[in-house]
């Protein structure tokens, strides 16, 4: 049966696949796909653990007292006997052989099968079985995990593996794969970075959480909030995935096939218009020069960001690096080699580093989150995080230092807000230069930003231009804190709203104070990757935009097509509007 399920649209396109649903456990599981060569040492640690359990179960069950009620006993055997349950253990073979899923993935995904299977029976007594299952499962993740098991990147295209195995995956392998889950953290994402799906759907998540901005920078098509959809989506189903209207399409009649890989091509179509302006500049009609800068989250990304003609990095969002590891945060040398890769990557042109932006929906691992504040965006997070660990920090400075010797390199700071963090902030820089200095280091020069992503921080803009040679818009947290919207919540997702005059008056005065000061100001949140809020952005004077290189190509078709000095005056009604979206026609 034909349905639909909407959401957030995030992510722009059509995907058209198989679903592959990734099951939520209360257990940190991760997913990724296994080689081949792989599948046997896979099914070898699903034996070790199910022995493992085995023996733990056991035991308690010949060592609870006398005393304790027979019950106690009676569910150790229930849950015996579905450890050993055939139907676990043939669909995780499944999973992991013609699948390649690695083996904890495997484990949610047959969890996910029977539990619903369980959810249909009429028995009461049997669907409260489903309970055991998933305490069973539990128990196997966590001998699992115990393992000194470090998590590899997802494997290399599937396209890459032998004959054999393709043989094997002959039901799947033709087929885009579409990827469905509960929740997805941005190191998911990442791991899913150089993977085979050709777009994702999630429950849960607002545009401009971070899961949705790793989307983008995906360039697949995805669609987040959409509530229910990993309960209402089963594995294996045909779904189509509309990323500019925010739907998901479930089990398609032929014909709305046909419609949705008719709108596909024409996609990709535009997508190649579009190619064509890489090498042509970004001057505005009356002659005005525009910055367009790309967003990156990892120093691999640096050729995407140069294939669509940026003109350097404005943001590199360096908590990416320190994100879904387990131990050890990396440290100077990582860092430094992962910095320096970046900037020799970007072949002369400048790269801005943001230091590391660990707190709300960027935890950096789940574990984190489930301890973390109860209201994260106003807690620990980003350089209230760094200057809380100023050993921490200090290895971040001078890894970035030290990369500064390679090129160009400017440094970003986040989420400031109080003119004591600039001092601490400014002051802990100068001590990793000392230190540097002590070690005979080579280090170099850095121009030093800071982000107004707080509304105190935009109201006290001259306090900051005292100290930072640039300001950077990030309007993403800006709209959450002036609106007090959780940017990640889609039950408030329909008051996010960048057009908001409150959030419009706090940018405007921002970029003008900056060009009266004739200081850089960029934006670097997702209104600057917007094509719909360009106009509205030359018009309060922005020059610099810095987005995923996704959007880089549909701005830069705005940006040509504009002519700036004439949107001043418009840009000025639209600020004083009540409605500005209406005025814009949005
Ligand atoms: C922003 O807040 O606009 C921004 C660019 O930073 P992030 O999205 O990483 O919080
Ligand atoms: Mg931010």
């Amino acid at each position: 049966m034909t349905f639909s399920i909407h959401g957030l649209a995030v992510a722009r396109g059509i995907a058209i696949g198989r679903a592959v649903l990734v099951a939520s456990s209360r257990v940190d599981v991760a997913h990724y796909f296994i080689e081949p060569a792989q599948v046997d040492s896979e099914m070898l640690r699903l034996v070790q653990a199910r022995d493992a359990v085995h023996g733990e179960l056991q035991s308690l069950h010949d060592t609870l007292p006398k005393d304790s009620p027979p019950e106690l006993a009676a569910i150790l055997e229930v849950h015996l006997m579905l450890l050993h349950d055939e139907m676990l253990a043939e669909g995780v073979t499944h999973w992991v052989k013609d699948r390649l899923y690695n083996a904890e993935w495997a484990l949610t995904s047959q969890l996910d099968v029977v539990a619903r299977q369980f959810d249909e029976m009429d028995d009461p007594y049997l669907r409260e079985r489903k309970g055991d299952l998933e305490q069973v499962v539990e128990r196997l993740l966590r001998h699992m995990k115990g393992e000194a098991h470090v998590v590899p990147h997802v494997s290399s295209k599937r396209s890459g593996q032998s004959r054999q195995q393709d043989l094997q995956l002959e039901d799947s392998m033709d087929v885009p794969l579409v990827l469905v889950a509960h929740d997805l953290s941005p190191a998911d994402m990442l791991q899913f970075k150089q993977s085979v799906f050709a777009g994702f759907v999630t429950d849960v998540g607002g545009k401009t959480s971070h899961t949705a901005i790793v989307a983008r920078s995906l360039d697949i098509p995805a669609v987040v909030g959409a509530r229910t959809a990993s309960q209402l989506v089963r594995q294996d189903d045909w779904i189509i995935i509309d990323g500019d209207a925010g739907v998901v399409i479930v089990n398609p009649s032929p014909i709305i096939l046909a419609e949705y890989g008719f709108k596909q091509r024409q996609a990709e179509v535009e997508r190649e218009r579009l190619s064509r302006l890489r090498h042509t500049p970004a001057v505005t009609l009356d002659g005005q020069r525009v910055e367009l800068l790309a967003n990156i989250e990892m120093p691999e990304d640096s050729p995407a960001a140069l294939g669509v003609g940026a003109v350097g990095v404005g943001l590199f969002r360096s908590e990416f690096l320190f994100m879904g590891r387990i131990g050890a945060l990396p440290d100077e040398e990582e860092q430094y080699q992962a910095y320096r890769r970046a900037v020799e990557g970007m072949k002369g042109l400048p790269v801005t580093i943001r230091t590391v932006d660990i707190g709300a929906d960027k935890p950096l691992d789940r574990a984190h989150k489930e301890e973390a504040h109860l209201n994260p965006a106003l807690g620990l997070r980003a350089i209230r995080w760094s200057l809380a660990d100023p050993a921490m920090f200090l290895t971040q400075l001078r890894a970035v230092l030290r990369a500064a010797a390679h090129g160009q390199v400017h440094l970003l700071i986040p989420m400031l807000a109080h003119a004591r963090e600039i001092k601490q902030t400014l002051a802990l820089l100068d001590q990793a230069r000392s230190q540097l200095d002590a070690r005979g280091e080579a280090f170099g020069p850095l121009k030093i930003g800071a982000m107004i992503e707080v509304p105190a921080a935009a109201l006290t803009v001259k306090m900051f231009l005292r100290h930072f040679d640039f300001l950077s818009i990030g309007t993403n947290d800006l709209i959450q804190y002036t609106l007090a919207i959780d940017r990640a919540d889609e039950s408030v997702a329909h008051l996010y709203d960048p057009l908001h005059p409150a959030v419009l008056r706090l940018l405007a005065d921002t970029i003008a104070e900056c060009r009266a000061q004739g200081k850089g100001v960029s934006v670097c949140g997702e209104m600057a990757g917007d094509p719909a809020l360009t106009r509205l952005l030359l018009g309060l004077g922005l020059r610099s935009f810095s987005m995923h290189p996704t959007q880089i190509l549909a701005v830069k078709q705005e940006v040509i097509r504009a002519d700036a000095s004439r949107l001043e005056a418009w840009a000025q009604s639209v600020l004083l509007s009540d409605d500005p979206a209406e005025l814009m026609g949005l």
